[in-house]
């Protein structure tokens, strides 16, 4: 093969990148001009010596993502099958396919395939490219898990893109929404239309975790999407589960998921509303409640909204706190990548600071093992799950 084309390191990076961090940011390249995104290059640090070989993007912030360190190996359609059967063999012993349908194939960077993310819904794989540079490996995708989605029944392949858009790409379109197990539980996930990749695998544990806690509770899951946590909840014994979000169509998805495990959906609260205002009512009518979830949408899309997303999580959880008696449950989750677990934490001792009651912590919890991250690459690792008693 000819080698590719060679970007150079303006910066002392190439310690970082060999201990595993995928990414380099283009302030930090200087490259040939012209180089088109999709480009396979060679990175070299400022001695001209190899660093490391991945993929070139002219216009993001990202400018290389690196995909192999071994200037051996080529990028090209037997490296992506490789990565992605290296993927699927190390889900086995995590996913217990008899209980459990729906788990992420591959964690982009997490399964050293920086920017490809597969999920599986039982026969249909969803997959997610992050960057314009990926696409480039689109086919290659398509053919490695035509081939090794065999033996766990893939018929279908679609692709969902940044702006919700869904496209088949393999096996026409699927008969929508998709039923699926986790953990025994029967969800119905819209793959084609439904938020990320149609459900939130990455919460499967901490899902099934509440149901422990559960028994004879009475429940309120805040920001609730398809009611993943309150169908564990309602089938672990809570008395009412009130599950609230501000999108009507994942509501009602929510009220389906109950018919659809058997549980007694007049039983229980459904609430279309913004979680701040259904909070407010809240404590207005005094209601009790003897476990919150707080699952919101990453408040820090950046690190220059660190500042007032650490805020609004105190604030959030600080409500939630003060609608609970002594000895109360609170499992607060973050999905940003700009808050570490300390941060996020601290975020949890201000809200109990602002509700004036003292907190211990039971679980804290992150991304389950088919959602794998790399020592080196701390925004890989975004999701929190902190189990309180307040
Ligand atoms: N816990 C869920 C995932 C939550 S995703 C699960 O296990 O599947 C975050 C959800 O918050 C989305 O469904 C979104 O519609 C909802 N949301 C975002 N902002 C909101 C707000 N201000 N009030 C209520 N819901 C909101």
């Amino acid at each position: 093969m000819s080698n590719p084309p060679t970007v150079h390191l303006k910066k002392p990076l190439e310690r970082s990148l060999r201990a595993g961090h995928p990414w380099i940011y283009a302030d930090a390249l200087s490259a040939p001009k012209g180089l088109s995104t999709g480009a396979v290059v060679d990175v070299v640090d400022r001695a001209g010596h190899f660093v490391a070989r991945g993929l070139y993007d002219a216009r993001n912030p990202i400018g290389v993502r690196v995909a192999t360190l071994d200037a051996k190996e080529s990028i090209d359609a037997a490296f992506i099958a490789s990565r992605l059967e290296r993927a699927l063999k190390s889900r086995r012993g995590v996913i217990d396919s008899e209980t459990t349908t729906a788990f992420r194939w591959c964690n982009g960077e997490g399964d050293f395939l920086p920017g490809v993310v597969v999920d599986v819904y039982a026969a249909c794989a969803v997959v997610r490219l992050d960057g314009d540079a990926v696409h480039v490996w689109r086919d290659w995708i398509v053919d490695a898990i035509k081939k090794l989605g065999r033996g766990l029944g893939i018929a279908h392949i679609i692709e969902r893109s940044r702006n919700a858009k869904s496209e088949v790409l393999f096996g026409g379109a699927p008969s929508n929404p998709i039923e699926i197990l986790e953990h025994g539980v029967r969800f119905a996930v819209d793959v084609l239309h439904g938020q990320k990749t149609g459900f939130f695998l990455d919460q499967r544990e901490n899902r099934r975790l509440l149901r422990d806690y559960s028994d004879g509770l009475v429940v309120a899951n805040l920001f609730a999407y398809t009611g993943g946590f309150s169908v564990q909840a309602a089938l672990g014994g809570a008395k009412k589960v009130v599950t609230v979000d501000s999108a009507p169509g994942a509501i009602q998805s929510a009220r389906d998921n109950f018919a659809l495990n058997g549980l007694d959906v007049d039983a229980h609260e459904f609430a279309v509303s913004d979680v701040f205002d259904w909070l407010s009512a809240q404590h207005r009518k005094r209601e009790p409640y003897d476990l919150i979830v707080t699952d919101p949408p990453s408040f820090a899309p950046s690190q220059k909204a660190l500042g007032r997303a650490l805020a609004a999580y105190r604030d959030l959880n600080a409500e939630a706190i003060r609608l609970l008696p002594a000895g109360g449950l609170l499992a607060a989750a973050s999905c940003s990548s700009h808050v570490t677990m300390e941060l996020f934490l601290e975020t949890l001792t201000d809200a109990a600071v602002k509700a004036r009651r003292p907190i211990n912590v039971l679980e804290i919890r992150a991304q389950p093992a088919d959602h794998p991250t790399l020592p080196a690459f701390t925004e890989g690792r975004y999701l929190k799950f902190v189990l309180c008693r307040c």
